[in-house]
């Protein structure tokens, strides 16, 4: 399997090179040159999900894996999560499930690709000798992912920027709290935006890049995308293998292109739905064609509150037909705020994907809704993904809306919705009393530069 830049002008890499590289060196992100169909979709009732996995990651893998090495990884990866079923799903109403992805260690869908990718890093570092430096950004969710999954892995130190203050005290605490030496969490004085731009600087500067062995972990990674179509093929396959609708919480656009992946590879998956808060660029540029860049405004949903969405240019990627000189063309034109989709790019990009929009007044009445109809707490997040696909549920076709954190991670937000704090399950019981490290950064890539130059173990 090969994988090729969306800008084009990078080497071919396989998917070991790939997954270690993050982003590819002119700025572009990588991609499988085709996408491999699913052959046995039928066999997949009742499987465990780490077979499941085992199938579906097999054809992207090429020959970097043995089948043993893969079946290792995906074993130790999915036994740290509490949850026979892995991603179970749950339902919510009459045809509408919720895929709860947020049994991991670290409470949210990030844990399903970053454990994998840590064991995939393990057995590759090990066979090269090679020793990486890991840099990566966070609006909190990926950071304690990434942390908690390198945390004492060998050949590795993990670096996390987070913007100062806006992330939750859990999400924080996940990063701060491990005492590994070769995991360092950075709080940022800035937006997750600004974390973003300086690691793209951090990689766009191939000197430094080479010198600390610059690996990213951000979903940019393609072996991060890749984990995420399985549950895709899971919850379809619990569903009865028939045409599914599915509602994704989005931010970078990384769930939601896995389930773009998964329909390529013949999964019967009907509409794909982007689910936005206030911070609704994605939704803005479906419907009007215009990508515009605006400021970023902080809502109860952190996770989701971006304004440049990185994974969507691999949809544009596609929507181009991989006319990859158009895409280094608006990627470029990004840089002075935002870019117009050419008419037949926004139809592909139609075709693809519809999208909606809710305020933080929708999000706390639908996790009150949900609660007063069910029983269940929502996220904030998974509440803006639920609120928008009981806009789009369709008698006879059963919705799945991705359940993206586990409630406990946002306390404030579901206790203002309904006075109640979920209580942290008991795996994480401790969080609250172990001792933070954090350092403090500016929002400049000279700043970090030398704090990971002076900060690294290996
Ligand atoms: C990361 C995250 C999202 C957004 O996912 P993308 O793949 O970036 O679109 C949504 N909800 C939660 C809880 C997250 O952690």
């Amino acid at each position: 399997m090969r994988y090729v830049s969306t800008r084009g002008q990078a080497p071919v890499l396989n998917f070991e090179q790939a997954m270690l590289s993050g982003l590819a060196r002119d700025g572009g992100l990588y991609l499988p040159e085709t996408i491999p169909a699913f052959r046995g979709l039928r066999d997949l009732d009742g499987l465990p999900y780490e077979e499941v996995a085992f199938r579906v990651i097999r054809p992207f893998t090429g020959d970097s894996f043995t089948d043993d090495e893969l079946r290792g990884a995906i074993d130790r990866a999915y036994a740290r999560i509490e949850h026979t079923a892995k991603a179970p799903l749950r339902q919510l109403a009459p045809g509408h499930h919720l895929l709860e992805l947020f049994h991991g260690p670290t409470l949210a869908f990030k844990d399903f690709a970053m454990q994998l990718i840590a064991q995939l890093f393990q057995i590759a570092l090990k066979r090269s000798g090679q020793k990486i430096t890991i840099v990566g950004a966070t609006s909190g969710d990926t950071g304690s992912a990434a942390i908690e999954a390198f945390k004492g892995i060998d050949n590795v130190d993990v670096f996390i920027m987070f913007p100062h203050g806006r992330v939750s005290d859990v999400q924080r605490r996940q990063m701060t709290t491990p005492d590994a030496a070769n995991v360092h969490a950075l709080a940022v004085t800035g937006h997750f935006d600004d974390c973003q731009a300086r690691l793209k600087d951090l990689f766009n500067d191939h000197a430094f890049r080479d010198q600390v062995g610059l690996a990213g972990v951000n979903s940019i990674n393609w072996a991060r995308v890749v984990a995420q179509i399985v549950y895709y093929f899971t919850a379809c396959a619990s569903l009865g293998m028939r045409d599914t609708d599915f509602t994704v919480p989005t931010g970078n656009f990384g769930d939601i292109f896995a389930g773009s992946i998964a329909r390529a590879m013949g999964l019967p998956i009907r509409r794909l739905i982007v689910a936005t808060n206030q911070n609704d660029i994605l939704h803005r540029a479906l419907t009007t064609g215009e990508y515009r860049v605006g400021t970023v405004e902080p809502s109860i949903s952190p996770s989701m509150d971006i304004q440049v969405s990185s994974n969507f240019e691999r949809a544009l990627y596609l929507a181009y037909g991989g006319d990859a000189a158009a895409v280094a063309q608006i990627m470029d034109e990004l840089k002075h705020g935002g870019f117009t989709i050419s008419q037949g790019a926004l139809q592909a990009l139609r075709e693809q994907y519809l999208s909606g929009r809710v305020s933080e007044d929708e999000t706390l009445a639908m996790i009150r809704t949900i609660r007063a109809e069910t029983g269940e707490i929502l996220c904030p997040h998974s509440a803006v993904g639920v609120a928008v696909a009981r806009q789009h549920v369709e008698p006879g076709v059963p919705m799945v809306t991705l359940a993206t954190a586990h409630p406990a991670k946002f306390p404030d937000a579901v206790e203002a919705a309904i006075g109640v704090r979920p209580p942290l399950p008991p795996h994480m019981a401790g969080l609250f009393d172990l001792a933070e490290r954090v350092t403090r950064v500016e929002n400049d890539v000279q700043a970090l530069k030398s704090l990971i130059l002076d900060r690294r173990t290996q």
